[in-house]
Order: C-alpha cells, then structure tokens, then sequence
C-alpha cells in the first residue's frame, strides 16, 4: 500500500456524496494540503469510483474566442469538444459574450484563439474585449492571476499578420498575464494547418501543466494560509476551499489513471477502417502499380513523358500513375493515418411541404440593403487581354442616404449558380422537395460545444432559397467536412482517399488538390460519387454565403445618384476535380447579368429598351482610407490593376474641390499604376490622363509588364512592377512621407502587390535614412499608426 495525494478542483466535483461525507472530505483535504501534488493522480469519476469514492472530478479551463468568419471559432469549438477525451472540461465562450466568462476572477488556465480581420483589426465579437483590455487605467499586475496560452490566425498577404492575436497577448504581459504555452501564429496565406495542427497536438500536455502548476501554486499558499489560521476551527474555512487535496490510500484500484490522462486522443487514429482500406489498396504483386491503378477511380491522369510500358511478370504494362484529387500514390496510399476526429453532429433538418410558400426572391435582410439598377456597362480591357475588366454604374437615386465617400466600398450580394444549386438538389436527391419548407434544430443529444442553428438561416425558407442565397456552395471544405464525408461514402477506396485528405499525413496534397484549386464541396462530391451527405451535414459545415465588397470608383460629386465600380472576372482554371473551369461566383454572375451585351451606355431609359439588371448592395464605410482631410497636403496612391478604383473616386472628387476653391492650396498628388499591356488593360486611361492634363493628377507613373522591350539594355532601365516606379522616385516618396506629413494609399491585389511595396516601402526607408531593418520597420509601423500609410487590399 502506497499513499496517493490527489488535488481536485472543488469547483468541479460533482458528488453523490451526502453533505456529511463532503465535509470529512474537506476536512481531509485540508489535512493533506501539504502533499505534493502530482498531474498522474487526478482521477476519474470511473477512476474514484473504483476506490469507493464517487466523486467525478475534472480539471477545467477555458477558451475564449475572436472570429470573423468562423475559423477561430471552429478551432475553439474543436478544443472544447476534445476536451473531455483528455479528462476535461472546457468552458467555451465568444468573446463577446460578457456574461459567460470572467477573467478578474479566471484561477484556471485560458486559451485564446483569435483571428485579425480588415486591416489588421480584431474580428467584430473581439473589439469590445480589445477595447476593454486596451484600458490605461489598469495596472500592471490587473492579471497577474492569469494563466492563457494563445494561438494567432492571419495571413501574411496582408498587412499587421496576426495584429489582433498580438495586441492581446502584448496587453495581458503588459497585465501581468503568464503564458503557459507558446503563441501559436498561423497563416492562412499557406495554409493554417501547417501551424494550428502541431500547435494542437501540443496543447494538452500544457494544459495539464498549468493546471499542475496552478493547483501546487494555489496549495502552496492555501497550506500557507492552513498553518496562519491554524486557531480557526476548520468548518469556518471549508466553503471557500478552492483546491482540495484527497488522500487516496488504495495504489492498485487507481494505478491505470496516469495511463488514461497520457493518451493523446486529438487524432481518433482511424485504425480498424484504415488498416483494412490499407490492405485493400496494398498491391497483389509486386508489380504494384497495376494494383494501385485498378483502385483509383475518376480522372487519374498518366503523365505522357512516364515509361509507359514495361514488361511485366504477367505481361501487364506497368504504368506508372501521378497522383490526383481522387488518387494517391505511396507513401501516403499505404501510410496509416491520423484523421481528425469525427466533428459531432449537431443539427437536425427536416423538409416540409408547404402549400403556399412566400417566393423570396434575393437576399433576406431588406432593410440594410438596397436593390439598384445596373444603368450602364463598360468593357475596360480589350477582348484579346488576359483578363476582363467591367466598370458597372450603379442608379442609387431612389436612396438618397446611400451617400458614400471617396474610399468607402460596399458589398454585393449575389445568388448561387442556379445550375450549381439544381446540381447539388439532385446530388442530395432533393430536387423534389426544392420548394419544400426546411425546418432546421438543435439535436437534442448533440456533443457540439456551444451549438446553434446558424443565425443566418432564417425560418420559413425553401430548400432552394437555403441552396442559393444562405450556404456558400462554392465553399472549399475543410478537413473536418472531409471527415465527416467520409461517414457518407460508400465505396473504399473513395473513402480511405477522403481520409489521406484529411489527414495529418495528406496535408500536402489537401493543399495542392482542394486549398489551392479552390475546390468546392460540389466539386469534390462529382469526383466522389459514392459519398452522399445528408443535407444537414451541408448545413452544419458551409459557411454563410457571403457578400462580396468593391471599392467605389466615383465622386458622387461627379456622378451624383450614381456609383461606380470595377472589377476583373476571376477564373478559376480547369484541374483535377474541376474538369471545367469556371468564373468566380459574385464576378462571373455581374457579367452573365450584363450579356449578351455587356457594353451598354447609360442613356435614358427607352419604352422598348430591355428592363435593367438590379442588383442587392449594402454600402460599408471606411473610415480610414479617405483622401487627407488638409488638402495642401500631399498625397500618392498606389493602385495596379483594379486597385485604381477608389483612385478614380479620389480624383474625381479632387477635381470637383478644384473647380470649387480656384484659389486654393492643394498638394501633389501621384498614381502608381500597372497593368500588363498599355493598348489592352490600361483601365481608365483616358480619364487618367486628362487628370494630368487639368492639374488634378500631378504625377502619373504608369508601367507595363508583359510589353515587350525594344531592346536588353532599355528593358533594365524600365519598371515592371508598381514598386519599381515607386523606387525610381525614392527620393520623392520618402520626402513626401518622412519630411512633409504626406500620405500613402495603397489599394489591389493582397497576394504579391501590396507586400513587394511594403518591402519596397522598407528598403526607401533604410536608404534614405541610413538606418537599418528594424528601424526602417518602426518608422512604417509609425506611418501606419498616423494613418498616413493605408492599405486596402483583397485577393
Ligand atoms: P469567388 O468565387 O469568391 O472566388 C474568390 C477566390 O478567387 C479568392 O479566394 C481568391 O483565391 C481567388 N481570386 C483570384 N483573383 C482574385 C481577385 N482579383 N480578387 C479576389 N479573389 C481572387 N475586387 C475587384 O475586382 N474590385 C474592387 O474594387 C474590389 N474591392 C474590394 C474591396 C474590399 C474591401 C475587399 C475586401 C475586396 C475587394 N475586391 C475587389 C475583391 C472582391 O470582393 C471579390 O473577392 C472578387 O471580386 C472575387 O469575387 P468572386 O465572388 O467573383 O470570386
């Protein structure tokens, strides 16, 4: 017989107990404060239960979150319904929910998963939280009670990367906050898997830590405060008791309880299924890539350089295989793996038949959005350039609040593919029901953490409406979706390659077969066609249907009840699982609205002219990425592409300002623009010019990628890139920016533009100020604090 000392949280002891034996237990616990304490030895309601104490105890913490689209909070969710697997118990909260959570009083350990949104603010339900611990009047030591570890998601392809997770976890140190556990920063820019997954595997064991660290630190001083009030009678202290200490004399009923909270369950290792989809793949003969052939299905392509045929045992040509979407090759096709565990259901669908159902037509939320007409349609790229750019002019003079400033966007809402919508109703087999109502709950026994029916699918909706104004069908599923398809698939050899994608083992080709392509959920269901989800598991794993913001491109100045904007029509490529390619959902469906003629001028309406497209906008303000306010001062705007759009606003109003104050003073201004040839995506040129000819535009620096250059020498000397311009006129940059209180926009593709003119931006600093990375860093960060270095990017 040894002695165990086992602490528990009394907070969280659940007991059968009378309130008789509680108070012996107490008593004892006091008497045993002193013992060490010991992570192995917390035991189990089972684990008590089979020492004739039924007490069920589980070690808790908590998980906060920030999200703007859902990803933080999915992670969250995920921690907290693991949780217990690992013997806990998990407090999940959003961030704004106040009521939930208090973390002046927080003993336990807390985990913060926080994602950055816009130009690296918090997500909309963490600002407040942001807000509130930003305060200055809290003093250095407002947390020292707190134990948090953090994980951070952002995407280095913008600017701030992780701004919101820094700004919280810089003020919880500046509050006296301990970490427990490494910041985890993940980006989304290659994939947040490649941080978030290690960083979870981790997490447990430095939870286990901290609640080791923070139980003895807490019985050190209980212990203390036991021995100074050793005169006080112990019943009078027994209440407050947060820790108690349990003296558990029978080693050998409770020896496998270090064993139990050892396993790491994050993977539910597929082991039975997989191991038998192994088999089933593993080659007959040691020809081996026969078998493996026979078992892909679909479109698993033969690279036409590979040997082709060799000759085999049998006589069979052997044929060497790529791997697809559909098909893998070894290692991973005979690797075991780790799939992520099977995400709980938590919804329950049903269909209802409605004898009169209201015909909504366009999206639900009237009262902030406004249906307007399309009034006029203009081509800006030639037909034989690589992409197609519109410019469409909105009508919003039946909204006269609809004002909107230079700099401000406003969001499109547009409607699922009807074919993509009448595909995936007959892939769930509904196309029956698609005027059926759909009546969607909680389900009563779900496991999910913080369940809820997605607040954006309102009652009394169709199925089709459902299928084409709420659920983002062009989603690209995520691994957790893969997992739970893989519940829905009948064949195996289909299954055991939705496992691989999803698995921690086929990350690298979930990134190069689904992330990369953009593969949608319809997509993947055609290149598997033996997997049939229930439309609940759409539900539960689409995200809502988004709207899609553009810049405005005019002066309601210039162009008074009228909005402009433009926009290239993305395309996405054909590749494996997408045997035809397709354009993006908001600007393939802006250009079909404007055929077959997608030039048309904006004359007034005729009796015979065809009925104008409307479309649904909602305008979202920026308060930020507005021209400087002084207009003597000067300002430089870079805009390739597209990203001259809030540009042309800029100007337009600029020019309106000028006509109005003859007199007055007003700053240089410069437009860096680029496109790839000069007589076929020059966008806006004309206009462009004449600002330079009125005065309005000081300087325009335009550039050319793709034209080709009369000769070597000449070619060195010409800019590329946006950057290169900016670098030709160093000197002017940084004069206007560092000596004259200038400002610097920066608008277009986030991917690769906007960071080659930071770097750009950085390298123009050290020069001219003879400094090095570092500070060149914090005098662009400084900028950027003033609001005199503003981005606004997408892509
Ligand atoms: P989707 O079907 O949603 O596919 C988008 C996917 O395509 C992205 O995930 C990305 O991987 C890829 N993609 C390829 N090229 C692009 C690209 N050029 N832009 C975005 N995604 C791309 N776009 C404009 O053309 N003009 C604007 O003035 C404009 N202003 C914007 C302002 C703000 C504040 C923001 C956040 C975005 C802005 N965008 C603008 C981008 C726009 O909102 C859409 O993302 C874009 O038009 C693609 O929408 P889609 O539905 O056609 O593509």
């Amino acid at each position: 017989m040894s002695t165990w000392t086992v602490m528990v949280n009394a907070a969280n002891v659940r007991s059968d107990a009378t309130s008789g034996s509680m108070v012996a237990f107490r008593a004892a616990v006091l008497h045993n404060a002193a013992k060490v304490f010991l992570w192995e030895s917390v035991c189990y309601l089972s684990k008590l239960e089979a020492c004739g104490m039924p007490v069920e105890v589980k070690p808790r913490f908590v998980v906060l979150y920030g999200s703007q689209k859902g990803q933080a909070q999915s992670i969250a969710e995920g921690i907290a319904e693991e949780a217990e697997q690992h013997g806990l118990v998990a407090d999940l909260s959003c961030l704004n929910e106040t009521t939930k959570y208090n973390l002046e009083k927080e003993n336990d350990p807390v985990v913060f998963i926080v994602s950055t949104t816009g130009d690296g603010e918090p997500p909309d339900n963490a600002l407040q939280f942001v807000k509130r611990i930003k305060r200055k009047a809290l003093s250095t030591d407002h947390y020292k009670h707190l134990c948090y570890a953090l994980l951070a998601l952002g995407d280095t392809n913008y600017a701030n990367f992780c701004n919101c997770g820094k700004t919280i976890e810089r003020r919880l140190q500046d509050l006296g906050a301990k970490q427990f556990y490494a910041t985890g920063y993940a980006d989304d820019g290659v994939g947040l898997e490649v941080v978030v997954d290690p960083w979870l595997e981790g997490l447990w064991n430095a939870i286990r830590g901290a609640l080791s660290k923070m139980a003895s630190d807490r019985t050190a001083h209980l212990k203390a405060n036991t021995e100074d009030s050793a005169e006080e009678t112990p019943d009078s202290s027994t209440p407050d008791v947060q820790i108690s200490l349990l003296r558990i004399t029978d080693h050998q009923n409770c020896e496998s309880v270090g064993a139990a909270v050892e396993t790491d369950s994050k993977f539910a290792c597929a082991a039975s299924s997989v191991a038998s989809v192994v088999s089933d793949l593993r080659p007959a003969s040691p020809a081996g890539s026969i078998g493996l052939a026979s078992q892909c299905h679909g479109t698993a392509s033969i690279p036409t350089s590979a040997p082709k045929t060799q000759a085999g045992d049998v006589g069979v040509p052997h044929v060497v295989l790529a791997a697809s979407l559909t098909c893998s090759l070894p290692p991973l096709s005979e690797s075991s793996l780790n799939v992520p565990a099977l995400p709980p259901p938590y919804l329950d669908v049903s269909l209802q038949e409605a004898d009169t159902i209201e015909q909504i037509v366009g999206p639900l939320n009237k009262e902030t959005l406004h249906e307007v007409p399309v009034s006029k349609a203009v081509q800006l790229t030639r037909g034989d350039s690589v992409k197609t750019a519109i410019l469409l002019e909105l009508d919003i003079s039946a909204y006269p609040m609809m004002t909107y400033q230079p700099g401000d966007s406003f969001d499109v809402f547009c409607p699922n593919r009807a074919a993509e919508v009448d595909n995936m109703l007959s892939r769930l087999g509904l196309q029956d029901q698609r005027n059926h109502l759909v009546n969607i709950s909680l389900r009563k026994d779900t496991k999910k953490k913080g369940a809820q029916v997605p607040s954006y699918i309102s009652q009394n909706i169709s199925l089709l409406f459902l299928l084409t104004w709420c659920l983002e069908i062009r989603g690209i599923p995520k691994k957790a979706f893969l997992r739970a398809l893989v519940e829905h698939t009948g064949d195996s050899v289909q299954r055991r390659r939705l496992q691989e994608l999803c698995s921690k083992q086929g990350a690298a080709d979930y990134n190069l077969y689904v992330r990369d392509p953009s593969l949608s959920i319809l997509e993947l269901l055609t290149a598997f066609p033996s997997c049939s989800p229930p439309l609940s598991l759409l539900i539960e794993h689409l995200p809502k249907l988004q709207p899609r913001p553009y810049s405005a491109a005019s002066s309601c100045l210039t162009h008074s009840g009228k909005l402009h904007f433009a926009f290239n029509v993305v395309e996405f490529p054909a590749c494996t699982g997408r045997p035809v390619g397709r354009r993006g959902l908001c600007t393939g469906w802006l250009f079909d609205l404007i055929n077959p003629s997608p030039v048309f001028p904006g004359k007034a309406e005729s009796s015979n002219s065809p009925a104008l497209p409307k479309i649904h906008v909602s305008l979202r303000p920026n308060c930020s990425f507005r021209p400087p306010s002084d207009p003597s001062v000067p300002f430089m705007m870079v805009g390739p592409g597209t990203g001259v759009a809030p540009f042309i606003g800029f100007l337009q109003q600029r020019a309106e300002e000028r006509q109005k104050n003859p007199e007055g003073v007003f700053g240089e201004t410069w437009l860096f623009f680029g496109c790839r040839h000069r007589d076929r995506d020059y966008l806006f040129r004309e206009e462009l010019e004449g600002f330079v000819s009125s005065g309005t535009l000081s300087h325009l620096k335009v550039c050319f990628s793709r034209d080709d250059r009369e000769d070597e020498e000449s070619a060195a000397a010409q800019p590329r890139y946006v950057q290169h311009n900016l670098l030709l006129n160093s000197q002017h940059v940084t004069d206007i920016l560092l000596r004259q209180n200038g400002y610097l926009y920066v608008c277009g593709d986030a991917k690769n533009m906007a960071k080659d003119v930071n770097e750009t931006l950085l390298e123009m600093i050290k020069t001219e100020l003879q400094v090095d990375q570092l500070e060149a860093m914090k005098r662009l960060a400084g900028l950027r604090e003033e609001k005199r270095y503003l981005q606004d990017i997408w892509g």
